[in-house]
C-alpha cells in the first residue's frame, strides 16, 4: 500500500515535471501535387508540379535535419494517380501527411478532409473503408492544420485559410493530413522557399507540443 502510494505520487511529479512531448512526429510522407502530364496550374514561367515537387524536396531535407524520416511520394516529375498517392503514403504508416499545392493566390489555404456523413451514422465497412481512413484521424488532422496556420501567419503576412474539403486523397490517408496549398503570388520560391519550409516544420513542432 505504502508502495502504491508512494508509485503514485512519483507518477504525479513525473507529469507534472517532465517536458514530455504530447505527441511525437517520427515519419512524415510529403505529397508533391500533380506531376507528368498534370501540370497543375502556370505561375509565370513554372508551373505547379515543378514547384510542388520543389517544396516537397526542401521540407524533406528540413524534416530529416530534425530527426526524423521523411518521404516523398513522387521524387521525379511523373504523373501519379490519387490511388497512388493512397497506398505509397499508407505503405509508410506515416505519423503525418502533408501535400503541397499552391492556391492560385497570394493567400494559403490549408485542407483538412471532410466527412458528409457523421461516424454515428456509418456501418462497421463504411467505417472501415479505405476510402475513409481519415476518419480516425480527423481529429488530429485539425490540431496539425490549427498548428501549422498558425505557425504560417507568423512567418509571412498573408491570409490562412482552415478549409475542411471532401478531398479523396486526404479522405483515405491513413493518418493525420493535410493538403497545404501555398501562395502562388508574391513568393519567389527560389530565395523563399525555405522560410515557408521552417515555418511547416515550426507547425509541426507546435503540432507535436500541443
Ligand atoms: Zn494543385
Amino acid at each position: 500500500m505504502r508502495y502504491c502510494v508512494f508509485a503514485g505520487l512519483l507518477a504525479v511529479f513525473c507529469l507534472l515535471s517532465a517536458p514530455v512531448a504530447a505527441r511525437e512526429v517520427r515519419t512524415v510522407v510529403i505529397d508533391a501535387g500533380h506531376g507528368g502530364y498534370d501540370l497543375g496550374m502556370r505561375v509565370e514561367e513554372s508551373r505547379e508540379k515543378d514547384i510542388a515537387l520543389l517544396m516537397a524536396k526542401k521540407l524533406q531535407r528540413a524534416i530529416e535535419a530534425s530527426g526524423r524520416f521523411g518521404y516523398l511520394d513522387r521524387e521525379v516529375d511523373h504523373y501519379m494517380s490519387i490511388e497512388e498517392r493512397r497506398s505509397r503514403a499508407n505503405e509508410r504508416d506515416p505519423d503525418l501527411f502533408v501535400s503541397l499545392h499552391l492556391s492560385g493566390t497570394e493567400d494559403i489555404n490549408i485542407y483538412v478532409a471532410w466527412f458528409e456523413k457523421k461516424d454515428a451514422e456509418l456501418s462497421l465497412s463504411e467505417y472501415y473503408d479505405i476510402e475513409a481512413r481519415q476518419r480516425r484521424h480527423h481529429h488530429e488532422s485539425g490540431a496539425l492544420a490549427r498548428a501549422v496556420a498558425a505557425s504560417l501567419r507568423e512567418a509571412f503576412a498573408v491570409n490562412v485559410y482552415v478549409i475542411e474539403m471532401a478531398l479523396p486523397l486526404l479522405k483515405s490517408v491513413g493518418a493525420p493530413a493535410i493538403m497545404v496549398e501555398m501562395p502562388s503570388e508574391g513568393i519567389e520560391y527560389g530565395r523563399e522557399g525555405g522560410k515557408l519550409v521552417s515555418a511547416l516544420l515550426k507547425g509541426i513542432r507546435q503540432y507535436e507540443q500541443d
